[in-house]
C-alpha cells in the first residue's frame, strides 16, 4: 500500500464527531454515517444528517481499520505508539499516556480525570497529606492521620517514575490493620 493511499484511508476512519480514528465496532446512523465508539453512546442523532442512530456496524470499515497502521488515540498526549489496527485497542488499554481518574476517586470523592502528566501536581495540590514521592519512606502509624476515625488508610506513592495507590482495611474494635492491598495505576 503507499503511503498517500494509507494516509487518506485513515482520513476516511476519522470520527465526525472527535476526530480521534474510528475502531471497532465502528457504528451508523440509519443512512449509513460512521460514528465512532466513544461518541456513539453520548448521541442522540447524527451530527452530519440528525438522522437516527442505527444497530447497524460498518464491518467493511472495520476490515480496513485492521489493516492499516494506526496511531495511538492518545499521540496528542505524546504517544509516539503506531500499530495495526488490530492490535492498538489492546495497546490504548495499557498505555501510560491515555487520560487517568485520580487514584483517590472512591476515597476523597475526587472527580479529577486528565493525561498522566498531571497527575504528579494534582496529587501535590489536592492530596498531599496522602502522597508521598520518596523512593525510601517508612510507613510508620504516625505517619497517618488519627486512624481511629478511620475504616481504612490509603495513600499514593510516586516511585521509579510510577505511581502506586496502597490501601489498609482497619479493623474497627481492635484497631488492627488488615489486608494490605497494593494497586499500580
Ligand atoms: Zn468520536
Ligand atoms: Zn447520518
Ligand atoms: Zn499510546
Ligand atoms: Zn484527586
Amino acid at each position: 500500500m503507499t503511503e498517500a493511499l494509507e494516509k487518506s484511508l485513515l482520513e476516511d476512519l476519522q470520527c465526525p464527531v472527535c476526530d480521534s480514528y474510528m475502531c471497532p465496532p465502528i457504528r451508523q446512523c440509519q443512512k449509513g454515517h460512521s460514528i465512532c465508539d466513544h461518541c456513539f453512546p453520548k448521541l442522540k442523532v447524527c451530527p452530519k444528517c440528525r438522522s437516527p442512530k442505527s444497530q447497524a456496524r460498518s464491518f467493511a470499515l472495520e476490515a480496513i481499520h485492521s489493516k492499516l497502521k494506526i496511531p495511538c488515540r492518545y499521540a496528542i498526549a505524546g504517544c509516539n505508539f503506531v500499530s495495526l489496527g488490530e492490535h492498538i485497542r489492546n495497546h490504548e488499554c495499557f498505555c501510560k499516556l491515555a487520560p487517568k481518574s485520580c487514584p483517590f476517586r472512591n476515597y476523597d470523592d475526587c472527580h479529577w480525570k486528565d493525561i498522566t502528566s498531571k497527575l504528579k501536581s494534582h496529587l501535590m495540590k489536592k492530596h498531599s497529606s496522602n502522597f508521598y514521592q520518596k523512593e525510601k519512606q517508612r510507613f510508620l502509624s504516625q505517619n497517618f492521620r488519627n486512624i481511629t476515625n478511620y475504616h481504612y488508610i490509603y495513600v499514593v506513592i510516586h516511585a521509579h517514575k510510577d505511581f502506586f495507590r496502597l490501601t489498609w482495611d482497619i479493623d474497627e474494635i481492635t484497631g488492627d490493620y488488615e489486608q494490605f492491598k497494593c494497586f499500580y495505576e
